[in-house]
């Protein structure tokens, strides 16, 4: 029996077909039974990993580029050190390691961590004890300020409309029920998707309108105040196809079959997202692999392996790879910074 299996149908039944936005909402977040506010699923025993779960270098990579991006700016005073879906709060605890030998910039830091969930708050909480933490429910509920701010698979998460084009113009894929199973439909007819010429009927534009908010608040206050966005995540510059997936158990499932009990995510359009920044530049879009490897994680790697061997040594040399090869995670996951338009771009984005 999966209860939010029978709450997302009976909504159905009562009020008829759902966005694929809405169901996202419902299956990651739902109050009682979402995916995220019931669940710790990072780590190998859960159902998937992240970056900052696989080696302790890439928060190590990203509080570089932070600091050093931090210094070229001189920014004086009290700075908002912000993460956006900060997980089980490992990123965030290896940035604050290495915030140690950068004291200056750890007195200013004011750490604010914007989590919906109520389960990985109490994570966040444990990984990063001894620190002093804000929370926040949205990015619009941070305190004004100059603003450092990290988004790891935060934005991939957030929902999507999905919408097809036909041979008269365009409908919202949506999400009703056949025989008592969810399946996708179409809504009603929308007014023509500017950005999709070319489209072909049979094809799927995927938007993200919450992603374009969040963007356009982030890059108001770095205009204004000054610091730096670092939004990292697998996607390219445009979404094009059908990109909504499931995850469980490290396997893709069905994303309808079992809402609140898999990962759903869809690619992330970095272009949508650059469009959406206002009065900031933007970085080049900038591998993962290549952006970690301009910051000296090879020669940080190789220092970590001298006092490793057998399996650990293994291991260790499987994460470099894993964060930075081409063939995994290395250009599929991509960097995407936000700073203002006076400044340099920030360390390892130029
Ligand atoms: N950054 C972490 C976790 C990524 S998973 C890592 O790299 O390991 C996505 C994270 O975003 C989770 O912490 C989830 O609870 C949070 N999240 C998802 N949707 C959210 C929303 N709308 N508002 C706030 N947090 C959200």
């Amino acid at each position: 029996m999966n209860p939010l299996r029978s709450i997302i149908a009976d909504q159905i039944r009562r009020f008829g077909p759902m966005s694929v936005a809405e169901y996202m909402t419902l299956a990651l977040l739902h109050p009682q039974h979402g995916y995220y506010t019931q669940n710790d699923p990072f780590g190998a025993g859960g159902d998937f990993v992240t970056a900052p779960e696989i080696s302790q270098m890439f928060g190590e990579m990203l509080a570089l580029s932070l600091i050093q991006t931090w210094r070229n700016q001189d920014i004086k005073g009290p700075f908002i050190l912000a993460e956006l879906g900060p997980g089980r709060g490992t990123l965030m605890a290896d940035i604050l390691r290495v915030a140690r030998k950068a004291p200056d910039f750890a007195s200013a830091a004011r750490i604010w961590l914007v989590e919906a969930s109520p389960v990985l708050k109490t994570r966040q909480k444990a990984a990063l004890a001894g620190a002093d933490l804000h929370w926040a429910e949205s990015v619009s509920d941070l305190p004004e300020g100059p603003l450092f701010l990290i988004a790891n698979e935060f934005f991939d998460a957030l929902p999507i409309h999905q919408f097809q084009k036909t041979d008269t113009g365009w409908q919202e894929r949506m999400i009703g029920l056949k025989d008592a199973h969810f399946a996708f439909g179409l809504g009603a007819e929308i007014p023509e998707m500017t950005s999709a010429n070319g489209a072909r009927p049979g094809d799927i534009r995927e938007t993200r309108p919450a992603a374009n908010g969040i963007i356009g608040d982030i890059s108001k206050r770095i205009s204004r105040f000054g610091g730096a966005g670092f939004v990292i995540d697998y996607g390219g510059s445009a979404s094009f196809g059908d990109t909504f997936q499931a995850v469980a158990r490290h396997e893709k499932v069905d994303p309808l079959l079992d809402p609140g009990r898999a990962d759903l995510t869809a690619h992330v359009d970095f272009g949508a997202l650059q469009q959406a920044a206002q009065d900031v530049a933007c970085s080049a879009l900038t591998p993962q692999g290549v952006f970690l490897e301009r910051l000296g994680m090879t020669s940080r790697a190789r220092a970590l392996a001298q006092n490793l061997k057998g399996a650990a040594l293994e291991n260790h040399i499987a994460a470099h790879r894993r964060l930075t090869h081409p063939d995994e995670m290395g250009s599929l996951f991509k960097v995407l910074g936000l700073y203002p338009q006076a400044v340099a771009a920030p360390y390892g984005l130029e």
